[in-house]
């Protein structure tokens, strides 16, 4: 029987995290250890000047998912191991799991099979706290706000115009819409409200794109939590609240050390979902990332639609940050869906399915190497069920189009099983000047960004705005925030924002509900179709199959 991502993870021959640390030249002192296997790193890494030599990144994505997803957090995984093992000094940067998706649907994020970060357990529950402390911060924020009204709300706040939720790093659909405040007087100021989860939050997206410690705190400060009866806007500096808010993020905002099952370095720090957030691990730990190693692998979220555009156009865009190659990762179940078949077919062989299926892949990578401008290679990541006509076909129809594609078998073999992929990836990046495009400029109108999105990389025929969101958008612009990119939320399961349509959707027109100021992550957050910021469980969450025995062996994290 194949072991399990639980039981290869357990079975890992783990090196002390400060000899992980110490090949990189990191000294102790520059370590703050978490026990015997991670640690936080210091500010030190992160501050680039001008005689640093960096290293190249490499941005991971993926086409249009199963709910399963495709294996990109195992291919980057394995993409750095097969680096390292090349000889190529190499440190991956991955997003941190939320408890979200490893007791819902999805599970763990930490990779799969041989290509995976350690200690497992630890990265998909707890870790350092980092998303205990901006669920905390997230929460004396709106601890304050109500407050501020209680005691007589001298900003004149108004209620009704409150936009800053309270948060949980948790799927809890019955906490979406809530009425808080009750039971009189002494108890509060009766009010709407709600939670997201905390990858959601606000303060996720300014940890993960703030440059230092300062920049965390002015981004802080110019949180807009709501509006004034006068319509003018109430930051979270009107109410005092940015110092103890990057008080409580002190420790969050360095990034976190582990390693891989192939003891090579790993960071891990900050953990965006690409489907209601931007998608991407923090700036600074991939800017760690990239002074500590020659190359830096680092994974955006979902399908290329989602965590690779806002990886381009909000985390590059604010970071200066420039990749020198990109990795697509496609799998021929996928790509079998996209051709129509059902789940529970899709480990049956299926020839035309592929086919039919294989215009996705076509239009995400034509995504990343024209419209964002990254140059590309495919890595078709190798299942158990997947034959070999199956694999020779996806592989066949990719020389058709020209595009350049490999068989990867890390989850199987760890980076030994990448090095073919690594060799493409080092030949692209060695002659490529990192660059990007990105697909609409600072000066572009709030709607005419999103159009933008929806016509160049979903290559829908336009949007259907609410009259909600376009009032909303036309109040943005007049304060002054039309110069924000747009972070659009939608479902990673379409190019559309209908679940339902795989493939290559044509013709379709995305509906804009809502739209929402985040202006200390500083961009317009755009919610399409059904998707929500507090995802539920579903019928038959992971976690009724989790357990840990007498001894606190964990079994069931998958
Ligand atoms: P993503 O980062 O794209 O969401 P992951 O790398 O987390 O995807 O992989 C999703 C799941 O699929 C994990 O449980 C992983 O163990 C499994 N998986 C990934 N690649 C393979 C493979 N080649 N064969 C079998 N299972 C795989
Ligand atoms: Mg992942």
């Amino acid at each position: 029987m194949v072991n399990t991502d639980i039981e290869i993870a357990q079975q890992a021959k783990m090196l002390p995290i400060d000899e992980v640390a110490g090949r990189l030249n990191v000294q102790e002192d520059q370590l703050e250890l978490y026990g015997k296997y991670k640690a936080k790193l210091k500010d030190d890494f992160f501050h680039h000047s001008r005689n640093d030599k960096l290293g190249k990144l490499i941005l991971v994505s993926a086409i249009t998912p199963t709910p399963a997803g495709e294996g990109k957090t195992t291919t980057t995984v394995g993409l750095g191991d097969a680096l390292n093992q090349l000889g190529k000094k190499t440190v991956i940067a991955l997003r941190e799991p939320s408890l979200g998706p490893v007791f819902g649907m999805k599970g763990g994020a930490a990779g799969g099979g041989y290509s995976q970060a350690v200690p497992m357990a630890d990265i998909n529950l707890h870790f350092t706290g980092d998303l205990h402390s901006i669920g905390a911060a997230n929460n004396l924020l709106a601890a304050l706000i109500d407050n501020h009204i209680y005691h007589g709300n001298e900003q004149k706040i108004d209620p009704k115009s409150i936009t800053w939720k309270r948060c949980l790093d948790m799927n809890d659909r019955q906490l979406r819409n809530i009425v808080s405040g009750l039971q009189g007087n002494t108890n509060g100021v009766p009010r709407e409200d709600g939670f997201d989860i905390t990858v959601a939050s606000e303060i996720m997206a300014i940890l993960c794109l703030a440059s230092d410690r300062a920049d965390l705190k002015k981004r802080l400060k110019e949180i807009v939590i709501g509006f004034t009866y006068d319509k003018e806007e109430i930051t979270a500096g009107d109410l005092k609240a940015e110092g103890a808010l990057a008080t409580i993020l002190k420790d969050a905002f360095k990034p976190n050390l582990v390693q891989t099952l192939e003891n090579n370095p790993a960071i891990i720090h900050g953990g965006p979902f690409a489907n209601i957030a931007h998608g991407c691990n923090s700036v600074v730990a991939t800017k760690t990332a990239l002074k500590l190693g020659d190359y830096a692998v680092t994974e955006a979220g979902f399908g290329a639609d989602l965590g690779a555009e806002k990886f381009v156009n909000i985390k590059c865009r604010q970071s200066g940050l420039r990749p020198s190659a990109g990795v697509l990762v496609a799998t021929v179940r996928a790509l079998k869906m996209h051709g129509g078949v059902k789940k529970e077919d899709l480990a049956k062989e299926n020839l035309d399915a592929i086919e039919k299926g294989f215009a996705n892949l076509k239009r995400h990578f034509n995504n990343m190497q024209q419209v964002y401008g990254i140059s590309t290679v495919v890595s078709i990541n190798q299942f158990p069920t997947d034959t070999e006509r199956e694999l020779a076909l996806v592989q066949s129809l990719c020389e058709q189009e020209g595009i350049e594609a490999i068989r990867s078998t890390g989850w199987r073999d760890g980076g030994k099983g990448v090095v073919e992929l690594a060799n493409a990836v080092v030949n692209i990046a060695e002659v490529t000047e990192p660059a990007i495009t990105f697909t609409y400029d600072d000066n572009d109108g709030l709607e005419d960004k999103i159009k933008a999105v929806v016509t160049k990389v979903y290559r829908g025929s336009g949007i259907q705005l609410s009259n909600k969101a376009k009032s909303k958008l036309r109040e943005y612009e007049q304060l002054g925030y039309d110069h924000l990119p747009v972070c659009i939320a939608k479902t990673q399961y379409s190019f559309s924002d209908d679940v339902q349509l795989k493939g290559t959707p044509a013709e379709f027109t995305i509906q804009v509900r809502d739209v929402k100021l985040n202006s200390g992550s500083r961009f317009i957050v755009v919610l399409t179709g059904a998707i929500l910021t507090m995802p539920g469980l579903p019928k038959r969450p992971a976690a009724e199959n989790i357990d840990v025995d007498d001894k606190g062996v964990i079994s069931g994290l998958f």
